[in-house]
């Protein structure tokens, strides 16, 4: 089957973020990229849709993209994007937390108002907050270099040896603690207040983990920073219009995006990618990479043939571990939701309503042992607060995660819901809404008058829509310390590149893990376009010789 010239230079499996930034770095370099879809739209966990009513434009998955936008990908493609018509809206409300008692918390982009808020609820956490926020911004070139590195690579070793150098042996040894703190500990022993707790605690979610988690501190720092300082951008129009501009920036590199096509095989031969097979026939073919965005038990167990990988690999690659699982409503209103109590809480982009810290861990200690939260923390998007074209003029419409949930259903901590056999039925989807709709509705009086329409996500259709999003976890596979960093995707292999030559493995289930900010296609990209070691030594030389001659 093996073509003498091969169709591409690179075939790409998957239309995520991270494959279409890293077809699109490719493309735009010369490179000939073909990338395959298996479902009928391209983009993956991006998608925008009229879900619930005419004129209704709802992201139906991922909706915030303060990761893309601090990203490495659009800073190198933005201006060819905004070419594309690509355009991003910003808010100066980017978080809240609305607590049961009717109090809420703001964090705004301005760092003498959230001084001032901290505070609010207790003098001298405002103090507080300039002072993490401040060391926070002095180590920001190492927390974000972190994050944005191939660990387990030269850059990841020059990484390692600048922070050695900048930070001495002690301060190296108290800033890789603060990476691997929890939240709870960072958080409990820098604000007084457990307002200010409950401001940041539900952020952790968004990583993919829980208060308590290994980790989780580091993380809560670096949103808190992220959000200040860059607010929650969203693209106008949707999430679909960065899909759209990646696409279009492809195809104007002569790159080739096709849908419907569902990889069965990467095709090896002496240990060397060659190609891959799509399950309703045809074979493409790929000179330089074949590049798998799927999670490592795909990779390992499906896509890999029986002996293409040393069998310790592909065992550690099938014992990969997801994380909990997730539920989206999607509410379209007649007007737009009023809160009680103060009327920013209407104008910020993403509310939190839970009853802090506390709360949150316990929600996410119960989605852990299988049970319903009886008072999980919901996550309030309103994209009208920044892009009002989102929905007829007048209207409202909710984005609403709940991201603590369990993909076998065990029990009901409330003891309400009969969950069945606890697999995610239409039943137990639309009853465990209910539940988080009346809560809702405790903060948001008239929710329930002005419902035009409701369309609930659950684990389960989670899964179904994404092969990537296995047991509906969101961030396809567990974050936990030993699943993230220098682990990540796991230990046997870690990183991009895979037991097969020119096979590289992208995605959220890879480092730098979930979100929009398309970290490993960007570092595969980089990886692919870097010159080989021999050109590289030939250009040191030639500098060398130029200098020599000045
Ligand atoms: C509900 C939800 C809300 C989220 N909200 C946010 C948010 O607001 N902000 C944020 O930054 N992040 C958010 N995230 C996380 C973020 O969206 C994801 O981490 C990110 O989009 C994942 O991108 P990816 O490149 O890993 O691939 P994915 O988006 O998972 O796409 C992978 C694609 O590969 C395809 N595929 C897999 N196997 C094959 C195969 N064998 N052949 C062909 N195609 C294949 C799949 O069909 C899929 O389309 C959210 C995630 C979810 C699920």
């Amino acid at each position: 089957m093996r073509a003498t010239v091969a169709d591409y230079d690179a075939v790409i499996v998957g239309s995520g973020v991270n494959s279409l930034a890293c077809a699109a770095l490719l493309a735009r370099a010369g490179w000939h990229v073909c990338l395959l879809e298996r479902e009928g739209e391209l983009g993956g966990a991006i998608k925008t849709a009229e879900l619930t009513e005419p004129g209704f434009r709802h992201d139906v998955f991922s909706a915030w993209h303060p990761l893309w936008v601090g990203g490495r990908a659009h800073a190198e493609l933005g201006d060819d994007l905004a070419a594309r018509g690509l355009e991003y809206l910003n808010t100066e409300l980017p978080t809240a937390t609305a607590y049961p008692d009717g109090a809420h918390a703001l964090l705004s982009t301005d760092r003498e108002a959230n001084t001032a808020e901290l505070d609010r609820h207790a003098p001298g956490d405002g103090a507080a907050w300039r002072d993490a926020m401040d060391e926070v911004g002095e180590k920001a070139d190492l927390a974000f270099g972190v994050l944005g590195t191939e660990l387990w690579s030269s850059a990841g070793a020059s990484l390692a040896f600048s922070a050695v150098r900048r930070l001495g042996r002690r301060g190296l040894a108290s800033f890789s603690a603060e990476v691997v703190q929890s939240s709870r500990d960072w958080l409990e022993t820098t604000f007084r207040s457990e307002r200010a707790h409950g401001l940041l605690a539900p952020w952790v979610l968004h990583t993919g983990l829980g208060p308590d988690a290994a980790a989780s501190g580091f993380m809560t720092r670096v949103i808190a920073f992220a959000i200040e300082a860059g607010g929650m951008p969203v693209p106008r129009g949707g999430g679909a219009r960065l899909v759209d501009a990646l696409v279009r920036l492809i195809e104007d590199h002569g790159g080739v995006c096709e849908t419907g096509r569902d990889v069965e095989r990467v095709l090896v031969a002496n240990g060397r990618a060659h190609g891959v097979r799509v399950a309703n026939g045809g074979v493409v073919t790929a000179e330089r990479a074949v590049v798998c965005n799927v999670t490592p038990p795909q990779l390992y167990g499906r896509l890999l043939a029986d002996g293409d990988v040393p069998a310790s690999v592909r065992d550690a690659g099938m014992r990969f571990r997801f994380g909990r699982s997730e539920m989206q409503i999607h509410f379209a209103l007649s007007e737009p939701p009023r809160w009680d109590g103060d009327e920013r809480l209407g104008k910020t982009a993403i509310v939190h309503v839970t009853p802090g810290l506390d709360g949150v861990s316990r929600a996410v200690n119960e989605a852990e042992r299988g049970l319903l939260p009886a008072e999980a923390t919901i996550v309030v998007g309103q994209p009208l607060t920044i892009d009002e074209s989102r929905a007829p003029a007048g209207r409202g419409l909710l984005w609403i995660q709940l991201q603590e949930l369990p993909w076998r259903v065990k029990d009901d901590a409330a003891g309400e819901i009969d969950v069945g056999d606890g697999t995610w039925t239409e039943s137990l989807r639309e009853r465990y809404a209910d539940r988080i709709q009346s809560r809702l509705a405790r903060h948001l009086p008239r929710l329930e008058s002005s419902i035009l329409g409701r369309v609930v996500l659950s684990p389960a259709d989670l899964q179904a829509a994404n092969i990537n999003l296995a047991q509906g976890d969101p961030y396809s596979g567990s974050l936990a310390l030993d699943q993230n960093f220098a682990w990540r995707p796991f230990a046997q292999q870690p990183g991009h590149r895979t037991p097969v030559r020119r096979l590289f493995h992208i995605g959220a289930s890879t480092w730098p893990g979930p979100g929009l900010g398309a970290g490993s296609g960007t570092l595969v990209a980089d990886d692919l376009l870097r010159p080989p070691p021999a050109k590289r030594a030939a250009g040191r030389l030639g500098a060398l010789a130029r200098r020599g001659r000045a």
